[in-house]
């Protein structure tokens, strides 16, 4: 399911194609064999999936080459950026088990620096005060087919820039009156170094800066700079930087000597079926209350998913199996289900939970008695151990384990058929009762004392077993069903609809009545089970001392893979 290029060239040489540069790079001694990344998150919102391929990659690979790797905070941008997402984005990157170098960084720190360095920029005759409106200084960009028209400001003296430039930071300025632009080529077929702007005017309050600055640096101008003044050596980044990479270098050649220079490698961001995840789209949805808040589990966000029941593992597993390619592709959502499936295949205990209950009588089990029943808690796991199930007189059992007039294939229960009640007894179906609207109410059954799961008896076999529930040891849940937010594998792919016309209306079921063995009245927000034949659950933040909340993580097997064999 990863890139076929990626695939090859790690079957050639077992490296991927960052982890080549890399090698490369330390044979040559290259930054005195120096290995140091950054994960530079704008905190402008919550983490997504993608986040987490890019965090993996990069604090995986300062882990594999002994290096280091920085969280640097890319806070140029006032407008959009919160302290909330500063501190959910350490959260999630510890919560994934990443440990940054030293202590959070954040470009905002170097906007002293930066400005210095734009000064001598000024001076050198390499930037200049641009006095056009925005509308007019996009018009002279022009097409990338044809050169630019120069800015009338584009030659004037560094005096006068310097003057305007320190009146800018001085705040003499309105928004939008001036810019900073770099003088690189106007005529250059790459419209990045058509002179690009290198600080707008922003009379905006800073989370950290707070009213010191009235102007912020752009993205290429803070970014390469921040990398430099933090001795990266490999600059990760996504691919629709690949354009910026010249403007990136030609800033570093204004600063830098050939001792030391970052470089920036580009690969290809990670794209899921089924998933939206630009911030900007997630932002929506919460804002527009189309889920409840940036950690509901039907959002592709690290806590999102952290609340829904991966485990940092089966992420980074995930991050692994998918690998770094050099082209854009759209990974199958279904590769993420299958990664926490799997985790929680070997870790996750097997419990007994009665989602959608009908009562069970055994008519012929004596009254007030109580059965222990010895229950192993994971066949994956021997050092999980065994719990004790209490089986009495009335147990619930799934409404849709019984039918009426159940055609042959059904091995579940119905009038006259036995199945066995996993871990217990045989059951044989006397009767049931029905209420007036003809809803099953009730079902009487016999049970086979010889049949105890274990015993002696227990070698005679029948077709179906079916979990349970004792109904005087029942615990009460709400349980929420999640589904894939969207119902349409590709929600932005369609011009003439909105992403959010492709949500899934049956993304969440939220069931109230539902019954779970007693062994989960411990059990806190976070705990993982899997509920047997039904699927794998957590228990949710919700839930109160008096109500447990449970989400379903996903069931056994992937509904949607069925669908779309059909
Ligand atoms: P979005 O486009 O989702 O709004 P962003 O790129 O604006 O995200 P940043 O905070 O700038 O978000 O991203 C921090 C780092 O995470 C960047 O290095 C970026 O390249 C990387 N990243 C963002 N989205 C993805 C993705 N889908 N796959 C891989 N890496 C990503
Ligand atoms: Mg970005």
């Amino acid at each position: 399911m990863s890139d076929p290029e990626n695939e090859k060239s790690r079957k050639n040489s077992g490296l991927n194609f960052i982890e080549s540069i890399i090698e490369e790079d330390l044979f040559n001694n290259k930054n005195q064999g120096r290995v140091h990344l950054r994960f530079p998150p704008e905190p402008n919102g919550y983490l997504h999936i993608g986040h987490a391929k890019s965090i993996c990659l990069n604090f995986g690979l300062a882990k594999t080459y002994d290096g280091l790797c920085n969280l640097r905070f890319d806070d140029t941008n006032p407008e959009k950026e919160e302290v909330e997402y500063v501190d959910s984005i350490m959260e999630d990157i510890s919560w994934l088990g990443f440990e940054w170098h030293d202590k959070p960084y954040y470009a905002s720190d170097y906007f002293e620096q930066l400005y210095d360095w734009a000064v001598q920029l000024i001076k050198n005759g390499k930037a200049y005060v641009d006095e056009q409106a925005q509308e007019k200084i996009s018009e002279q960009r022009g097409v990338p087919t044809r050169p630019g028209t120069e800015s009338p400001f584009r030659n004037r003296p560094p005096e006068e820039s310097l003057g305007l430039f320190a009146r800018m930071r001085d705040g003499e300025f309105e928004n939008g009156t001036m810019v900073l632009r770099a003088k690189v080529d106007m005529a250059s077929p790459n419209m990045h170094m058509r002179d690009p702007i290198m600080y707008r005017i922003l009379h905006q309050h800073h989370h950290r800066t707070a009213d010191k600055w009235c102007i912020y640096p752009m993205y290429d101008w803070a970014h390469g700079q921040s990398d430099f003044i933090e001795g990266i050596t490999h600059s990760v980044c996504t691919l629709e930087f690949e354009l910026h990479r010249p403007l990136y270098d030609w800033f570093l050649d204004q600063l830098a000597d050939e001792r030391y220079r970052p470089q920036q490698i580009e690969f290809a961001r990670l794209n899921l079926s089924y998933t939206v995840m630009s911030k900007r789209k997630l932002l929506e949805l919460v804002r527009e209350a189309y889920v409840n808040g940036w950690d509901d589990p039907r959002m592709p966000t690290i806590s999102g998913l952290r609340r829904r029941g991966y485990t940092p593992l089966s992420i980074r597993n995930f991050a692994d199996r998918i690998g770094v390619a050099k082209r854009n592709n759209v990974i199958d959502v279904g590769l993420l289900e299958f990664s926490v499936r799997e985790h929680l295949n070997q870790i996750a205990p097997r419990v007994f939970a009665v989602l959608d209950p009908v009562k069970v009588i055994i008519t012929n089990f004596p009254e007030g008695e109580v059965e222990q029943m010895e229950l192993v808690n994971n066949p994956e796991d021997p050092d999980a151990g065994s719990r004790r199930v209490p089986f009495s007189r009335e147990i619930y059992i799934e409404r849709d384990d019984f039918m009426e007039d159940p055609p042959k294939k059904f091995f579940r229960m119905g009038p006259g058929r036995e199945v066995r009640l996993k871990g217990a007894y045989i059951v044989k179906c006397e009767d049931f009762e029905k209420d007036e609207n003809g809803r099953l109410t009730e079902i009487h059954c016999s049970y086979d004392p010889t049949s105890k799961s274990g015993g002696t008896g227990a070698s005679r076999k029948v077709k179906g077993t079916l979990h349970w529930v004792s109904v005087q040891h029942a615990i009460d849940a709400e349980v929420r069903l999640y589904d894939r937010l969207f119902s349409d594998e590709d929600p932005n792919g369609h011009n003439d609809k909105d992403f959010k016309d492709f949500i899934n209306p049956e993304s969440l079921k939220t069931l109230t009545n539902c019954k779970l063995e007693p062994s989960l009245k411990s059990a806190v927000p976070e705990d993982k089970f899997q509920f047997q034949r039904l699927g794998y659950f957590c228990v949710d933040k919700d839930s109160t001392p008096t109500q447990l909340v449970i989400n379903r993580t996903v069931p056994l097997r992937d509904p949607w893979a069925k669908k779309s064999k059909r």
